[in-house]
Order: structure tokens, then sequence, then C-alpha cells
């Protein structure tokens, strides 16, 4: 199975999962670039995967069902363009022979679901959408704290070898804020090295591991000391890993 991530709009990536003959894409925003993969590999659609509702999501969407041969998933509390089934957490999604459970992980957006491959023996694969980013984590448009932290909460319970796919390559500016969160952390600093050199080859800095994620990424590590009182200094309300969150968003919102 290939996993190719295709460039869309400013800092979107279509993840796109294929075995030389059928494909499926996740949060199709733009049709061109699925288009063009599609026929660049002589490959047939064969399901589309939807994390959340936003335009860069699903914009693709409509211009994609005369080549789709199977169904659009998406989450069921959310208005993604119709037909497509609707999934919930705790539904299992069976596409190209793999096996995907459904996480509910609000927040970002209300009904944002995330898509955890099961049964890999190793490196399964996650497709999170705008919920956790490498070193970072998504906006909280439609959710609170509490909620993004239980979503983030379970992301991080899945297998550290995990490969995170996260829809937008914000890698570098999330490590810059990282790195003001926790400036004696070294991971921070060798992985914004390394993301440096794949950056200046125009190559992603995804997919990204759970294992590295929970090294690097502030949101993740609401328990660590350094970050708590990092959070503090900006006005956490307590120690408690929802109260340092709720901060280290606000801070990150205003971060430049
Ligand atoms: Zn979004
Ligand atoms: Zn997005």
């Amino acid at each position: 199975m290939n996993l190719v991530a295709l460039p869309a709009f400013a800092d979107n990536y279509i993840w796109m999962l294929h075995d030389g003959h059928k494909a499926v894409v996740v949060d199709p925003g733009d049709a061109a670039p699925v288009v063009a993969a599609l026929d660049r590999h002589g490959l047939s659609l064969a399901a589309i995967l939807v994390t959340h509702h936003h335009a860069d999501h699903v914009g693709g969407i409509e211009a994609l069902r005369p080549r789709l041969q199977g169904p659009v998933y998406g989450p069921a509390h959310e208005a993604i363009p119709q037909p497509f089934t609707p999934l919930n957490g705790g539904d299992r999604v069976d596409v190209l022979g793999l096996q995907f459970d459904v996480i509910d992980v609000p927040g970002h957006t209300a009904g944002h679901i995330a898509y955890a491959q099961q049964g890999a023996p190793s490196h399964a694969l996650l497709f999170c959408g705008d919920t956790l980013f490498s070193a970072g984590c998504g906006r909280l448009f439609e959710g609170t704290p509490a909620q993004m932290h239980a979503s983030l909460s379970a992301l991080a319970a899945l297998p550290a070898d995990t490969r995170v796919c996260c829809t937008h390559e914000y890698t570098q500016s999330n490590l810059r804020f990282a790195a003001a969160v926790e400036p004696d952390n070294p991971a921070v600093r060798l992985h914004q090295a390394y993301c440096k050199v794949l950056r200046d080859q125009d190559k992603p800095t995804l997919p990204s591991s759970l294992a590295l994620e929970l090294q690097i990424n502030p949101f993740l590590r609401c328990r660590e000391p350094a970050v708590v009182a990092a959070a503090r200094a900006q006005g956490a309300a307590s120690t408690e890993p929802v109260d340092v969150l709720a901060a280290l968003r606000e801070w990150k919102n205003n971060f430049r």
C-alpha cells in the first residue's frame, strides 16, 4: 500500500492511499491534484474519507463524484456534501482491505472525527484532519479546551509508532511556538533542524509519529513541568492539563 501526500492550496495535504489499482483520498479540498494523481498512476477512486466540514477539506468532493466508485464517508454530525455515509465514534470502515476505527475528536469543529487504522502489525495510519498537527493542534473554532484535551488524549493513546497524517504543513511555525514553550527541550531543536532540511527540499514534514509528537508537541505535554510553568506564566488558571491546554491555545493564537 502506498501513502502519498498531495499538496493542495497553500499548505494542505490531501492524503492518498493506493495499491496500484485503487485509491482512497482523505479530505479532498480540491479535486485537481486528486484527478492528476489518479491519472498519473492509472488509479480508480474507491472511497473518500472526510474528517470535518471545512471547505478546504470537502471542496473537491462534488468534482470527484464522476470518478468515485464507492462511498464518501464523513462525520455524522457535520454538514458534508450529500450523499455521504455518516460515521460516529466507534464505527469501523473498511477501505482497500484496511480497517479504520472512527474516533470522535471534537474541538476544532463540533463533530470532527479521526480515522485510526486497526490490525496493522506496525506503523498504523492515523488521519486526524485538523485536530492534531505536528507540534501543534487545531484552533478551537467550535469546541472547548476540555473537548480538545480529551480528543488529543484519545489520539495520544494510540500505538507510539502510529503514522500521524495531518492535513496542514504547519510544522515549522508550530515548532517555533514549541521552542518558545519549552526552550530547553532538545527534541524540539533537533526536529526544527530536520524539518528545515525537508522544507528546503520542498518535502513534507509529514507523516509524523506519535512517539515524536509526545516529545515535541506542547499540546500533548500538558503535564510536563516545563510546559505547565510556561502556561502558568501566560495566565493558565491552574496546573490542570485542561487549563494548561487552554492557555497554550490562547497563546498560540496570538503567536507570531
Ligand atoms: Zn479545519
Ligand atoms: Zn484545514
